[in-house]
């Protein structure tokens, strides 16, 4: 793989091994090294511009005894990188005190104009972010679950069960059958866009037979030859896509389960013409998935 996915490449040390050191974590808290990443009610705040958004920063000040409620993304030239929950403001930017003009915008929003490293420290800022929302209760008996290690651990106030940051493996993937590819779509997409095939791992499965599976559920298409091809954080909320390539082994179409409004066969021309289809989201490891297949094929004629 020569090129990253949108949402990874992270340039930022993660730093593990200050997470169960609370004296270094303080040092660094309380250092003028620290940097707030504010994540509100999912979304981000950027200096709006022109040119390209940048990541607000804040200062720790504001913020100096909620240590506990922040989490450490890590270091990086000779900063320290902590996300926090911010919601709880109704208007974050005058209640921040935030100077010019910002804006509030959304990862799927942001991430195609912003550098790689940036959206993928967004994307982590954002999955931990989801995962601390949605674990404030134990999942083994109902307690209250408080934060230690530095954002990373959730810890049960009863039962004692520790809880981690959730990634849920969801496999997708683009199956072709010689000059055509297998695409699908869901109802609530916009007009004309069409997509891989795609779903979540279950228990009790391999990766492959879960791109199996999912082909043959949405399609009704038997495949072979699934190969591996990359990943991509997704935190919307927590998947971790996997993508692989697929070969066809039948052609008709038949869905077994109705999740998808429409599953057809593309060929390479309709794709490259646009009239008949629209690709998803240019950060999307769907649209990576297609676009690797569009171009090995122009290298191959
Ligand atoms: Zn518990």
């Amino acid at each position: 793989m020569t090129r990253r996915n949108f949402l990874s490449g992270l340039s930022v040390d993660r730093q593990a091994h200050v997470r169960t050191d609370p004296e270094r974590l303080r040092q660094l808290w309380e250092s003028p090294a620290a940097r707030v990443l504010p994540v509100w009610r999912s979304k981000h705040i950027v200096i709006s511009s022109s040119r390209a958004p940048e990541i607000v920063f804040l200062s720790v000040q504001p913020f100096v005894d909620e240590l506990e409620c922040a989490t450490l993304l890590g270091q990086a030239d000779g900063l320290a990188y902590f996300a926090l929950d911010v919601s709880r403001f109704e208007e974050p930017h005058r209640e921040l005190a935030l100077a010019g003009e910002h804006d509030i915008v959304g990862l799927r929003e942001v991430a195609p104009i912003i550098s790689h490293a940036d959206g993928a420290l967004l994307a982590y800022a954002n999955g931990m972010m989801s995962w601390h929302r949605r674990h404030l209760f134990c999942g083994a008996c109902g307690a209250a679950t408080s934060v230690s290690q530095a954002g990373h651990q959730r810890d049960c106030s009863q039962c004692g069960v520790v809880h981690f940051p959730r990634t849920d493996p969801a496999v997708i993937m683009l199956v072709t059958r010689g000059e055509r590819c297998l695409l699908g779509r869901q109802a609530s997409w916009p007009d004309k866009v069409y997509s891989t095939l795609a779903g979540f791992v279950e228990p009790g499965e391999s990766l492959e037979e879960a791109v199996a599976r999912e082909v043959k559920e949405e399609s009704g298409i038997v495949v072979e030859d699934v190969r591996y091809h990359s990943s991509q954080p997704w935190p919307f909320p927590s998947s971790l896509m996997l993508g692989f390539t697929a070969i066809a082994k039948t052609e008709r179409i038949e869905p077994q389960m109705d999740e998808l409004e429409d599953a057809r066969w593309v060929s390479r021309e309709e794709i490259l013409e646009g009239s008949a289809v629209a690709l998803p989201s240019k950060i999307s490891i769907a649209r990576r998935l297609i676009e690797d297949w569009l171009e090995s094929a122009g290298r191959a004629r």
